[in-house]
């Protein structure tokens, strides 16, 4: 076993591969394979073009949008509104943005918009959202309008990426005139929702990867130190307090390889 661990490791190397493992549920742990994507272009200086197709290049497909998501939400569609709200197309790559509203909107009500998969790694906010629209959406009929996108950004789902197809963060792009497309659609989307709205749920998760690979990847991509991030997280404490291990690096890897979870938080 272990000269089996030792031969799939050099071979990862040699490949300048690695591996990531994602929770689908109590114990279906999920591990990939994956081109590492380190830091392209040299550090100090941004990344240009080039460096946002290296970059691409390393992002292989690692899972399909339109067999985990896309057949779950035709599935609603005999009890919820399916609407598509925009086509992203990169590279050929095609993926159709769905919204799902229950009913048409009562001016009298409330008006709630629930978002997943802003990044796209982060997969129980995807799942989340679903299982919410087919198991307790319906509660809401009649007390609330909602507006539910359960994948914004489908590029970065298939990729188990924070970033879309062109080395943006969603969730730093929400603004005018932004260059995200995800974020250009969600936008139009709800400019055109009769309000005002109540509350927004936007779903998201603390990975395992931030440390390794995006908060470096965002260095060099913006041409900035790397400055590890030594601060516990709330769920990262929650897991390594009872092992006394608090404040040491420790329990910084440890908590950070604990159970994720969904949280409300924006600008996470
Ligand atoms: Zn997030």
């Amino acid at each position: 076993m272990f000269s089996l661990k030792c031969a799939a490791g050099a071979w990862m190397a040699r490949h300048n591969l690695s591996y990531r493992s994602v929770t689908l549920g109590m114990t279906d742990i999920v591990f990939y394979l994956i081109g590492t994507p380190g830091t392209p272009g040299t550090p100090g200086t941004p990344w240009t073009g080039k460096e946002r197709e290296e970059w691409r290049a390393s992002q292989p497909r690692l899972r399909s949008y339109a067999n985990d998501v896309v057949p779950r939400i035709e599935a609603l569609a005999s009890r919820f509104d399916v609407s598509v709200y925009g086509t992203l197309d990169y590279d050929g790559d095609v993926y159709p943005l769905y919204a799902l509203r229950n009913g048409a909107p009562d001016p009298a009500l409330p008006t709630a918009l629930v978002t997943g998969g802003v990044h796209g790694y982060e997969t129980s906010g995807v799942m989340g959202a679903l299982e919410f629209v087919e198991t307790r959406a319906a509660d809401y009929d009649g007390k609330v309008n909602l507006l539910i996108v359960v994948c914004v950004s489908p590029w970065g789902y298939e990729r188990i990426n924070r970033w879309n197809h062109d080395a943006l963060d969603p969730n730093r792009n929400f603004r005018e005139g932004t260059g995200a497309a995800e974020c250009a659609h969600l936008m139009a989307l709800v400019a055109v929702q009769p309000g005002p709205f109540l509350m927004h749920i936007d779903l998201h998760e603390t990975t395992d990867s931030d440390e390794t690979e995006f908060r470096p990847a965002l260095a060099g991509r913006d041409g900035t130190d790397y400055d590890p991030d030594t601060a516990l997280d709330e769920a990262s404490r929650a897991v390594a307090s009872p092992a006394g291990l608090v404040d040491t690096a420790q329990a910084l890897v440890i908590g950070r390889f604990g159970r994720g979870y969904s949280t409300l938080r924006q600008n996470q």
